[in-house]
């Protein structure tokens, strides 16, 4: 079931990871925001997108490089692949890496994520970029360091798909992530206004619900402050939250490393 969040703007939220696909229909054509995790995944979505529209998909945005977002990009040959130009970058360099990643996490896939045909965004910006879709325009934007280095926000009308800056159903994962950077990060795209915030994986949050995301970000964040300028250890300060030890080990470890 596609979910109608605005005029032309869709999402599919799909059991496998939770992920949410935005879909968003324009006069010249369909663009879509992520491409799932697997070759045979991203043609289930080429199959359910033929039951909204005949349109052909011309653009797909990737919202960062993580494997189970942008795997499926190669399935859409006909259409131009957006993106950060550091999310092209980690997809040049480590691609291949990545699908011994995805297999950690679904060990069952392990032939399909070597079959995965890495396809990294061609089109590329710095900090901001357009499309015009025929009748429908959508913004992409780029804040700064947070869920990884090349999150971007899409933006359509009252929409907003944020990728994993926020996380829905579960605590947002830092193993890839920048926690003293990533609240600023959030506050910028959530000061984009957007209404409907579509996270990577699970339900659609107000701004509200994502602020109060923000405010346990912020937590971390702070926390994470602390072992570095006061020498709290980290062992000590996973303990303190707002998430569950092993989230807040591998922010704090991510954070004291990097310094970012
Ligand atoms: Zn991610």
């Amino acid at each position: 079931m596609f979910d109608q969040l605005g005029e032309g703007v869709y999402r599919r939220r799909y059991e496998s990871l939770d992920l949410n696909i935005g879909v968003v229909i324009g006069e010249e054509g369909v663009l879509i925001v992520d491409t799932r995790a697997t070759h045979a995944e991203a043609d289930e979505l080429r199959a359910d997108l033929v039951t909204l529209t005949k349109k052909p998909v011309r653009w797909v945005i990737d919202t960062h490089w993580h494997w189970d977002h942008t795997f499926g990009n190669s399935r859409f040959p006909g259409a131009e692949i957006w993106g950060h130009h550091l999310c092209r970058k980690a997809l040049v360099d480590r691609g291949e890496s990545m699908k011994e990643d995805a297999a950690v996490w679904l060990p069952d896939l392990i032939t399909e994520f070597e079959q995965v045909v890495i396809t990294p965004p061609t089109r590329v910006f710095e900090d901001s970029a357009g499309l015009d879709l025929g009748g429908v325009a959508v913004t992409m934007s780029y804040h700064g360091l947070g869920h990884t280095d090349a999150d971007i926000v899409i933006t359509v009308g009252e929409v907003g798909f944020f990728g994993d800056l926020v996380e829905e159903g579960a605590p947002p994962v830092f193993d890839d992530g920048y926690p003293l950077s990533w609240p600023g990060t959030l506050q910028g795209a959530l000061d984009l206004g957007s209404i409907r915030i579509v996270p990577g994986h699970g339900d659609v949050f107000d701004q509200g619900g994502a602020r109060a995301q923000l405010e346990e970000i912020e937590a971390v964040a702070m926390t994470a402050r602390r072992c570095i300028d006061e020498g709290l250890p980290v062992g000590e300060a996973a303990r303190l939250g707002p998430y569950q030890e092993d989230v807040m080990m591998s922010a704090l470890n991510r954070a004291v490393e990097l310094q970012l």
